[in-house]
Protein backbone atom coordinates (compact mmCIF):
# COMPACT_ATOMS: atom_id res chain seq x y z
CA UNK A 1 0.00 0.00 0.00
CA UNK A 2 1.33 3.75 -0.88
CA UNK A 3 1.00 6.60 1.07
CA UNK A 4 -0.49 9.65 -0.68
CA UNK A 5 -0.07 13.08 0.57
CA UNK A 6 -1.28 16.33 -0.87
CA UNK A 7 2.18 18.65 -1.63
CA UNK A 8 2.50 22.28 -2.96
CA UNK A 9 5.71 23.27 -5.04
CA UNK A 10 6.96 26.19 -6.49
CA UNK A 11 7.75 26.15 -9.92
CA UNK A 12 8.78 29.36 -11.84
CA UNK A 13 6.56 31.57 -9.30
CA UNK A 14 4.10 29.18 -10.07
CA UNK A 15 1.92 27.55 -7.14
CA UNK A 16 1.96 23.32 -8.09
CA UNK A 17 -0.17 21.56 -6.70
CA UNK A 18 0.93 17.59 -6.62
CA UNK A 19 -0.28 14.22 -4.57
CA UNK A 20 2.89 12.70 -3.36
CA UNK A 21 2.67 8.89 -3.75
CA UNK A 22 5.57 6.96 -1.56
CA UNK A 23 5.14 3.29 -2.36
CA UNK A 24 7.60 0.29 -1.31
CA UNK A 25 6.78 -0.79 -4.76
CA UNK A 26 8.16 2.21 -6.51
CA UNK A 27 11.66 2.03 -7.86
CA UNK A 28 12.36 5.19 -9.04
CA UNK A 29 10.58 8.62 -9.38
CA UNK A 30 7.66 8.49 -11.37
CA UNK A 31 5.64 11.87 -12.76
CA UNK A 32 2.00 11.48 -14.53
CA UNK A 33 -0.45 14.24 -15.32
CA UNK A 34 -4.00 13.67 -15.86
CA UNK A 35 -6.63 15.53 -18.12
CA UNK A 36 -7.26 18.22 -16.31
CA UNK A 37 -4.06 19.05 -15.13
CA UNK A 38 -3.89 16.66 -11.99
CA UNK A 39 -0.33 15.90 -11.01
CA UNK A 40 0.68 12.80 -8.92
CA UNK A 41 4.55 12.08 -8.25
CA UNK A 42 5.40 8.39 -7.10
CA UNK A 43 8.86 7.98 -5.35
CA UNK A 44 10.36 5.20 -3.51
CA UNK A 45 9.40 4.90 0.08
CA UNK A 46 11.44 6.91 2.47
CA UNK A 47 12.91 8.82 -0.33
CA UNK A 48 14.46 12.32 1.35
CA UNK A 49 12.61 15.55 0.83
CA UNK A 50 15.16 17.63 -1.11
CA UNK A 51 15.71 14.82 -3.72
CA UNK A 52 12.19 15.20 -5.07
CA UNK A 53 11.97 18.83 -4.80
CA UNK A 54 15.28 18.58 -6.62
CA UNK A 55 14.32 16.29 -9.21
CA UNK A 56 11.08 18.51 -9.73
CA UNK A 57 12.80 21.88 -10.19
CA UNK A 58 15.07 20.23 -12.71
CA UNK A 59 11.68 18.64 -14.47
CA UNK A 60 10.02 22.05 -14.28
CA UNK A 61 9.59 22.98 -17.37
CA UNK A 62 8.45 19.64 -18.93
CA UNK A 63 6.05 19.33 -15.95
CA UNK A 64 4.57 23.56 -16.57
CA UNK A 65 3.73 22.48 -20.13
CA UNK A 66 2.57 19.35 -19.47
CA UNK A 67 0.01 20.33 -16.77
CA UNK A 68 -1.07 23.30 -19.51
CA UNK A 69 -1.44 20.55 -22.04
CA UNK A 70 -3.61 18.58 -19.64
CA UNK A 71 -5.80 21.33 -18.50
CA UNK A 72 -6.77 22.24 -21.98
CA UNK A 73 -7.45 18.72 -22.97
CA UNK A 74 -9.93 18.81 -19.36
CA UNK A 75 -13.45 18.66 -20.43
CA UNK A 76 -15.64 22.49 -21.09
CA UNK A 77 -16.65 22.84 -17.39
CA UNK A 78 -13.40 22.92 -16.09
CA UNK A 79 -11.59 26.55 -16.05
CA UNK A 80 -9.72 28.06 -18.92
CA UNK A 81 -6.03 28.09 -19.00
CA UNK A 82 -4.24 30.50 -17.88
CA UNK A 83 -2.12 33.39 -19.92
CA UNK A 84 0.73 32.15 -18.43
CA UNK A 85 -0.21 28.79 -19.70
CA UNK A 86 -1.44 29.81 -22.99
CA UNK A 87 2.42 31.67 -23.72
CA UNK A 88 3.81 27.78 -22.48
CA UNK A 89 2.32 26.24 -25.08
CA UNK A 90 2.73 28.67 -27.74
CA UNK A 91 6.55 28.07 -26.61
CA UNK A 92 6.23 24.67 -27.56
CA UNK A 93 4.04 24.60 -30.16
CA UNK A 94 6.35 27.03 -31.84
CA UNK A 95 9.61 24.63 -31.56
CA UNK A 96 7.34 21.98 -32.35
CA UNK A 97 6.35 23.60 -36.12
CA UNK A 98 9.75 25.02 -36.95
CA UNK A 99 11.48 21.51 -36.00
CA UNK A 100 8.61 20.14 -37.79
CA UNK A 101 9.24 22.59 -40.94
CA UNK A 102 12.68 21.64 -41.44
CA UNK A 103 12.44 18.43 -41.17
CA UNK A 104 9.37 18.14 -44.17
CA UNK A 105 10.88 20.53 -46.10
CA UNK A 106 14.11 18.61 -46.89
CA UNK A 107 12.12 16.92 -49.02
CA UNK A 108 9.88 19.96 -50.41
CA UNK A 109 12.50 22.71 -50.37
CA UNK A 110 9.68 25.29 -50.54
CA UNK A 111 10.61 28.96 -49.33
CA UNK A 112 8.68 30.11 -46.11
CA UNK A 113 9.00 33.73 -44.73
CA UNK A 114 7.83 33.67 -41.06
CA UNK A 115 6.08 31.32 -38.93
CA UNK A 116 3.81 32.65 -35.89
CA UNK A 117 1.19 30.74 -33.64
CA UNK A 118 -2.04 32.07 -33.20
CA UNK A 119 -4.61 31.64 -30.44
CA UNK A 120 -7.08 30.92 -33.60
CA UNK A 121 -10.64 29.46 -32.42
CA UNK A 122 -11.42 27.36 -35.64
CA UNK A 123 -8.41 26.58 -37.65
CA UNK A 124 -5.15 24.50 -37.22
CA UNK A 125 -3.24 26.75 -39.66
CA UNK A 126 -3.53 29.09 -42.50
CA UNK A 127 -0.82 30.63 -45.13
CA UNK A 128 -0.71 33.76 -46.85
CA UNK A 129 0.61 34.65 -50.64
CA UNK A 130 3.33 36.08 -49.01
CA UNK A 131 5.04 32.64 -47.81
CA UNK A 132 3.91 33.38 -44.22
CA UNK A 133 2.70 30.41 -42.60
CA UNK A 134 0.39 30.24 -39.24
CA UNK A 135 -0.07 27.78 -36.91
CA UNK A 136 -2.49 27.18 -33.58
CA UNK A 137 -0.94 26.69 -30.07
CA UNK A 138 -2.99 23.35 -29.76
CA UNK A 139 -0.80 21.77 -32.25
CA UNK A 140 1.26 21.63 -28.67
CA UNK A 141 -1.38 19.29 -27.83
CA UNK A 142 -2.52 16.92 -30.61
CA UNK A 143 -1.34 13.65 -31.47
CA UNK A 144 2.66 13.96 -33.34
CA UNK A 145 0.92 12.16 -36.15
CA UNK A 146 -1.90 15.09 -36.96
CA UNK A 147 0.26 17.92 -36.34
CA UNK A 148 2.88 16.73 -38.72
CA UNK A 149 -0.12 16.37 -40.90
CA UNK A 150 -0.92 19.95 -40.28
CA UNK A 151 2.21 21.01 -40.80
CA UNK A 152 2.85 19.64 -44.45
CA UNK A 153 -0.93 20.58 -45.14
CA UNK A 154 0.70 23.81 -44.88
CA UNK A 155 3.91 23.70 -46.30
CA UNK A 156 1.77 22.47 -49.01
CA UNK A 157 0.09 25.61 -49.57
CA UNK A 158 2.95 27.40 -50.31
CA UNK A 159 3.23 25.94 -53.50
CA UNK A 160 -1.07 25.71 -54.02
CA UNK A 161 -3.19 28.05 -52.43
CA UNK A 162 -6.03 25.75 -52.99
CA UNK A 163 -7.56 22.01 -51.85
CA UNK A 164 -6.86 20.96 -55.73
CA UNK A 165 -5.96 17.57 -56.77
CA UNK A 166 -2.71 19.04 -57.12
CA UNK A 167 -2.49 20.01 -53.75
CA UNK A 168 -3.70 17.10 -52.33
CA UNK A 169 -1.08 14.90 -54.36
CA UNK A 170 1.51 17.32 -52.85
CA UNK A 171 0.53 16.42 -49.19
CA UNK A 172 0.00 12.47 -50.12
CA UNK A 173 3.51 12.06 -51.33
CA UNK A 174 4.20 12.30 -47.57
CA UNK A 175 1.16 11.18 -46.07
CA UNK A 176 -0.82 9.08 -48.78
CA UNK A 177 -3.64 8.63 -46.08
CA UNK A 178 -4.42 12.47 -45.71
CA UNK A 179 -8.34 12.11 -46.13
CA UNK A 180 -8.19 9.34 -42.80
CA UNK A 181 -5.99 12.04 -40.67
CA UNK A 182 -8.14 15.09 -42.12
CA UNK A 183 -11.34 13.23 -41.08
CA UNK A 184 -9.49 12.41 -37.53
CA UNK A 185 -8.77 15.98 -37.17
CA UNK A 186 -12.31 17.08 -37.82
CA UNK A 187 -13.78 14.88 -35.84
CA UNK A 188 -11.71 14.31 -32.70
CA UNK A 189 -10.51 18.01 -32.53
CA UNK A 190 -10.57 21.83 -33.66
CA UNK A 191 -11.52 21.53 -37.27
CA UNK A 192 -9.99 21.01 -40.93
CA UNK A 193 -7.06 22.35 -41.61
ZN1 LIG B 1 -5.76 23.94 -46.53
Amino acid sequence: MGECMQRTILLQNQKIEYTLNASARSRRMRLAVYRGGRFVVSVPKRMPERLIEKFLLEKADWILAKIASMRLLAPVESQPISKLELKRLKVVALELVHRRLEYFNQYYQFTYNTVTIRNQKTRWGSCSRQGNINFNYKLAILPARLADYVVVHELCHLREMNHSQKFWDLVAKTFPDHKALRRDLRKNHLGPA
